[in-house]
């Protein structure tokens, strides 16, 4: 919540009109659950080790920072990756 009143999904979204959610006096949940929409996949996703359990990266990231933000989240989330493919372990295989 916004200290005016107004209702945003996350602190990141303050002041972001096309997710807005109204105020506190007045919610609006119409856009609600739109943030959620924002999903981190590509085009490395298929042969990826984490595929099937990518953790994502969080929405606002991913709303805000463009293309270069989930290029590097990917790429980040892929490295980590290496020494589970690099030993065998089987990425897919439950915890
Ligand atoms: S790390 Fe990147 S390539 Fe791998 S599953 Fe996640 S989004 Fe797809």
């Amino acid at each position: 919540m916004h200290p005016s009143g107004r209702l945003y999904p996350c602190g990141q979204t303050m002041n972001d009109p096309d997710l807005a959610l109204g105020s506190l006096a007045a919610p609006d949940w119409r856009k609600n659950g739109l943030l959620g929409r924002e999903a981190l996949t590509g085009p490395h996703c298929a042969g990826c080790p984490l595929a099937g359990r990518c953790p994502g990266e969080c929405p606002s990231r991913l709303r805000y920072n463009g293309p270069q933000g989930r290029a590097l989240a990917c790429a980040m989330l892929r490295a980590l990756a290496q020494p589970l493919a690099a030993h065998g372990e089987n990425a897919h295989a439950s915890a």
